[in-house]
Order: C-alpha cells, then sequence, then structure tokens
C-alpha cells in the first residue's frame, strides 16, 4: 500500500522546507493529482494573481560548432564539418529587427562550444549589439559556453561575467543543467561537470546578473538524480538569490545518439508531478515556466494547474530541442487562447519578469479559438 503523501503537503503548506527525502516521496508517489493541487496553491500564494505570463523574444544560435558531445543532443556539429556555420552580426541584428517587429523585448543567443572563441569574441558581439539596441535585452550564454572562455581565455568566471557584462550582457539563460549530478552528466557529455555550471551561476548572479534555471530529466537519471539537483539549484538560491524562474523539461530523443538507447521516456504525469514537486521544493524561486515547447500546447496549459505561471516563450526561432523533434509552435494569439482557456489572463512580459503594455494586444484576444494549421475534409460522394 502506498503511504500518504498529505504529511509532507500538510508540511509545505505551512510553510515549512520540504527535505529531499520528501521530494523523493512525493516523486515516487502516484498521487500525483493531490501533488499538483498543493504546488498551485503555493504558486497562488508566491503569485497571487489570476495572471500567467509568457516572453516575446527568439532563440539565436550563433554557432552550431562544438567542440565537445552531448550524446543527447541533435543540433551540434564537429568543427570542421560541412554543415557548421557561425551568424554574422548582421544576420543577428536582421533576427533582432524582426523580433523587435513582432513586439519582441530580447533574445535568448546561445550556442556550441567553439573551439577558437575567446572573450573578445564575445565582447565584441556584445558590445555591437548593446550599441544599437541599447533597450533590447540580452539574454545570452549558458555555462557551458562561459566555462568554454574561460578554458580559452584562461579567465576565472568571476572576471568573465564581469566583463560580459559590461559589455551589454543582461542576464542568462540556464540551459546545460540537464541533470546537475555527475553520475548522470559524465555518462552523456564531456561538457562542464555539476560543480563548474553552479560556479559559473554564482559568478553570475554576484556580477548582478540573473539567470534561470533548467533541468532535462529522461536521460538515465532516477529520481534520486532529480532531487539533488533541485537540492543543489535550491542551495545556490539560498546563497544568491539570481535565480529568476526554474524551468524543468523532458528529453527530446529524435536525432540524438542517447534517444536509440533510453527505452523509457518521461511520461506527461512524470513531467506534470516533476514541475510540481520543484513548486513545492524550490520555495526560494518565484517563478516556475511550463515547457509547452517539448509538452505540446497541451500539457503546457495543464502545468499551469501544476505549479507554473508562466508559459516562457512564443519561440520565433528554435533550433535545439526542435533539431531533437520538438516540434510544436504557436504564435502570441494561440499562446494567449490556451492561458485564457485553462482559467488564467495572458500578460506579456520581458526577460526579468517585469509586465509589457502594447497597444492592440486586446484586439489578439477577440478570436474564440485557435486557428486550425491544416485543413482536411473527406467528402462523401
Ligand atoms: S548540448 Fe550544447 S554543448 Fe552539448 S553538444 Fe549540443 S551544442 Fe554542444
Amino acid at each position: 500500500m502506498e503511504i500518504s503523501i498529505q504529511p509532507i503537503l500538510d508540511k509545505a503548506l505551512a510553510g515549512e522546507r520540504l527535505t529531499s527525502k520528501d521530494a523523493s516521496e512525493l516523486l515516487e508517489s502516484r498521487d500525483f493529482v493531490r501533488i499538483g493541487l498543493a504546488a498551485h496553491e503555493m504558486r497562488m500564494r508566491k503569485n497571487p494573481t489570476d495572471g500567467v505570463t509568457y516572453i516575446i523574444d527568439r532563440n539565436i544560435n550563433y554557432t552550431n560548432v562544438c567542440n565537445v558531445v552531448c550524446t543527447f543532443c541533435a543540433f551540434y556539429r564537429r568543427p570542421g564539418k560541412p554543415d557548421t556555420y557561425v551568424h554574422s552580426i548582421e544576420e543577428i541584428c536582421k533576427r533582432i529587427d524582426e523580433t523587435i517587429g513582432l513586439g519582441g523585448t530580447g533574445i535568448l543567443m546561445q550556442g556550441g562550444l567553439h573551439p577558437d572563441f575567446n572573450i573578445e569574441w564575445y565582447e565584441n558581439l556584445l558590445s555591437t549589439l548593446h550599441a544599437q539596441y541599447p533597450k533590447f535585452q540580452l539574454h545570452c550564454f549558458s555555462p557551458p559556453e562561459i566555462h568554454n572562455i574561460s578554458l580559452i581565455s584562461k579567465l576565472d568566471y568571476l572576471t568573465i561575467m564581469q566583463r560580459l557584462k559590461d559589455a551589454g550582457l543582461n542576464s542568462m539563460p540556464g540551459g546545460g543543467g540537464e541533470i546537475l549530478d555527475d553520475e548522470v552528466r559524465a555518462r552523456v557529455s564531456t561538457k562542464c561537470n555539476t560543480q563548474e555550471w553552479l560556479d559559473v551561476m554564482r559568478a553570475a548572479h554576484k556580477v548582478g546578473l540573473r539567470s534561470t534555471a533548467t533541468m532535462m530529466f529522461g536521460i538515465g537519471d532516477h529520481i534520486e538524480h532529480r532531487v539533488r539537483h533541485l537540492q543543489r539549484i535550491r542551495d545556490v538560491q539560498d546563497e544568491t538569490g539570481g535565480f529568476t524562474a526554474f524551468i524543468p523539461w523532458t528529453f527530446q530523443r529524435e536525432n540524438t545518439a542517447l534517444g536509440r538507447k533510453i527505452t523509457k521516456e518521461p511520461t506527461g504525469i512524470d513531467y506534470l508531478q516533476m514541475l510540481a514537486v520543484s513548486r513545492l521544493f524550490l520555495d526560494n524561486i518565484d517563478h516556475i515556466q511550463a515547457s509547452w515547447l517539448t509538452q505540446g500546447l497541451k500539457l503546457g496549459q495543464t502545468a499551469l494547474r501544476f505549479g507554473a505561471d508562466d508559459m516562457g516563450s512564443i519561440m520565433i526561432e528554435e533550433n535545439v530541442v526542435s533539431a531533437a523533434g520538438a516540434d510544436n509552435e504557436a504564435n502570441e494569439r494561440d499562446l494567449r487562447y490556451q492561458i485564457r482557456e485553462a482559467g488564467f489572463v495572458p500578460q506579456q512580459r520581458d526577460i526579468l519578469y517585469n509586465h509589457i503594455e502594447r497597444d492592440g494586444v486586446a484586439d489578439l484576444d477577440k478570436s474564440g479559438s485557435i486557428k486550425l494549421k491544416r485543413l482536411s475534409v473527406a467528402f462523401a460522394d
């Protein structure tokens, strides 16, 4: 017989911190609806409004050249291969102009670990973009890229983060976290280890930059690894307070070497349960983001009742998880519709969760349904 998780949920709702053991028991339980209800209650206490935020930004992957191997990645190309690319600054500016035209407030820019790009390359990129778009938010470079700069330029993380901030960096994405436990990481990737990922984040927060934190699970990890990941994120947040949001999602296996080996994928229920437990365990992080891009719009919508208060980005461009099989898409109208139909009020935000008001946005809410992407009708004659 399954043990009752109600005492753990009562503890969380009474404002007491959950232990790793509590989180494990919640993740092992089959009572996921009850966990979701408690997570939603915590979400409403932390963000006491029926608003659900989203951002209009664009993922720009400035290069697919990558020096390391992650067996879960379908995006990278080894240096020297024929289908490698590096975007020019002009190409990046063109994408920024399009993003601004759609009401966007920033870019999420990250790329492979290029063997030749030193700190000056990144400073030049940021300062050129910042000079041209001073109010546009540059949310760039995940910890593995920073670690790569430190190897190439022989600089410590703190110096790198200060220099990138001075060049115009606004904040950092929490990519490359996957599972923050070397027992799992070392099996699937040769990029930065757990300690290095966390230390980059500490350095970013120390120089006054905010960042997100992520988790990609289903890469051969078990509950104990996921719980250690949550514990490590919560510990850094206790030290620095620099994380704006936590974003868990599941491994997208298409076209990846690891995908051929993994036989058991996380289900929609596993995703919702992980999201809800994240909300209950990470009592020091304000925002939990639904990953509709990887889970699909309908599960993304359901996530809003399992602790998430943010729908993420409308993603004008995305190349990394789509290379691995995530093919969901939504424009602003669709995303607002999904949020409204889940019983919430859609609200655009920027990268730092400041609300954005734009003329004409209310018109997007006039339609009563989302458009059909494809219409095929069979007529009987
Ligand atoms: S996930 Fe990032 S670091 Fe790993 S291979 Fe892909 S591009 Fe390179």
